[in-house]
């Protein structure tokens, strides 16, 4: 069975196929700059195919397009037609309160994708854009969405209701969403293994640290409570957003600031975080260089943000009845030994005693604990896989719907 994964945002399409007899991935690539003349695709293949070429998109439909003649090009391609594709998964972001699980997308589905636009204006529509351009290719093929809120869907009224006047979650669907939930649930299932524990016995304190970073409260394999919002900008403090600020701070900045709604929104989204306060850059390897070149402002930065992390795991042990591990994933929980060591050392009081060995060599790749045998809490890496997560989704309804 060959599954299909394609991830859309504004102006780029990730993809991956897959063969799902052995999860194998057969080809993976991007278009990047989609709207423009000067779109590029880059293409990969298991062979050892690697093509990069400037290609004409102006849109979702003709930069997919481009993809699939790419996958079935007689030279550098993977599949004879694309009749060989049996199922095709899209992360899609929010689902808002409808959907808890994955779906196989037809109409209805295509409507409530539609209606979660206003909560979610830079990433379902680009999300729609690509399921129908996979459906204009592949009209009959399975067409699955895997929503990166379903995973949060769990999470108790008293962490996702606000202490806001209830009209406003009536009328305008304000509430605590999360998001990075397909993450997190790879997350949780693949260590729940690893520790040998059923998915719906673990209790995990889950970690992703990327460009945008989330952490989740996890009790017997269910999502208790998260870091981010009603938008990806609460919680942690991330590459250029913000995290958790006191919401006075937006009308201060419009008041006394003099500043207009959109460009407090831009500041908190784009010129914020790690960006904002070190005033060096949002990527962490960067800002890590800075900070041994002795930059006071990067290594502030750092600091905020080892502390933020700290806060959560401190409000996430005493919600949950026992931790099994903590754990790091995203590039930079899976990459950064000084984020994690420093964050280990924040949470000694908890008991975590790190194994300093065991996360210098825990890069690139690496799956396994970083504590010592004698830590009341291990720490773990688990490198996430969100595609492979669709991939399984997919080919698990495709095969349901025979
Ligand atoms: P995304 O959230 O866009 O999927 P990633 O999960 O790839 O992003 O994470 C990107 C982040 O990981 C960047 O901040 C980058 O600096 C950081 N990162 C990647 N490798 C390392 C490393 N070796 N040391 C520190 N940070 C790293």
């Amino acid at each position: 069975m060959r599954t299909f994964i394609v991830n859309c945002g504004s102006s780029s399409i990730k993809f991956k196929l897959y063969d799902m007899a052995d999860e194998s991935v057969l080809a993976s690539g991007q278009v990047e700059r989609v709207g423009s003349t000067a779109a590029v695709l880059h293409y990969r293949s298991a062979g050892g195919v690697k093509v990069t070429s400037e290609v004409v998109a102006a849109d979702h439909q003709a930069a997919m397009r481009h993809v699939f003649g790419q996958l079935v090009d007689p030279v550098t391609g993977v599949l004879a037609g694309l009749g060989e594709i049996t199922g095709v998964g899209h992360r899609v972001v929010h689902a808002g309160e409808r959907y808890s699980d994955s779906v196989l997308i037809d109409d209805e589905v295509v409507r409530v994708i539609e209606d979660h636009f206003p909560l979610s204006p830079l990433h379902n529509p680009p999300n729609l854009a690509g399921i129908r351009a996979t459906l204009e290719a592949m009209p009959d093929t399975p067409q699955v969405a895997v929503f990166d809120t379903a995973f949060l869907a769990t999470l108790p009224r008293r962490a996702w209701m606000y202490a806001t006047p209830m009209e406003w979650y009536e009328k305008h669907r304000v509430r605590k969403y999360g998001f990075h939930g397909t993450s997190h649930r790879y997350i949780t299932l693949r260590t729940a293994k690893l520790l040998g524990k059923r998915p719906d016995e673990v209790n995990l304190i889950t970690c992703h640290l990327g460009n945008g970073c989330s952490m989740t409260a996890v009790a017997d394999g269910a999502a208790v409570d998260h870091s981010m919002g009603m938008t990806p900008l609460a919680g942690l403090v991330m590459g250029t957003r913000s995290g958790d600020i006191d919401p006075a701070i937006v009308f201060h900045m419009m008041n006394v600031g003099g500043l207009t709604a959109a460009e407090v929104d831009r500041e908190l989204n784009k010129n914020s975080g790690l960006l904002g306060v070190s005033g060096v850059t949002n990527d962490l390897r960067d800002r890590l260089a800075a900070c041994d070149g002795g930059n006071e402002r990067a290594e502030l930065a750092l600091e905020i943000f080892r502390y933020r992390i700290i806060h959560y795991i401190g409000a996430y042990h005493a919600i949950l009845p026992s931790v099994d591990a903590i754990v790091f994933s995203g590039g930079i929980g899976e990459n950064c030994r000084r984020t994690r060591a420093a964050v280990c050392e924040g949470v000694a009081s908890l008991g975590v005693r790190l194994d300093a060995a065991a996360n210098d060599s825990a890069v690139g790749g690496f799956e396994g604990p970083i504590t010592t045998g004698d830590s009341r809490i291990p720490v773990w890496v688990t490198p996430t896989d969100e595609e492979l997560m669709i991939a399984r989704d997919t080919k698990a309804l495709v095969d349901g719907n025979r």
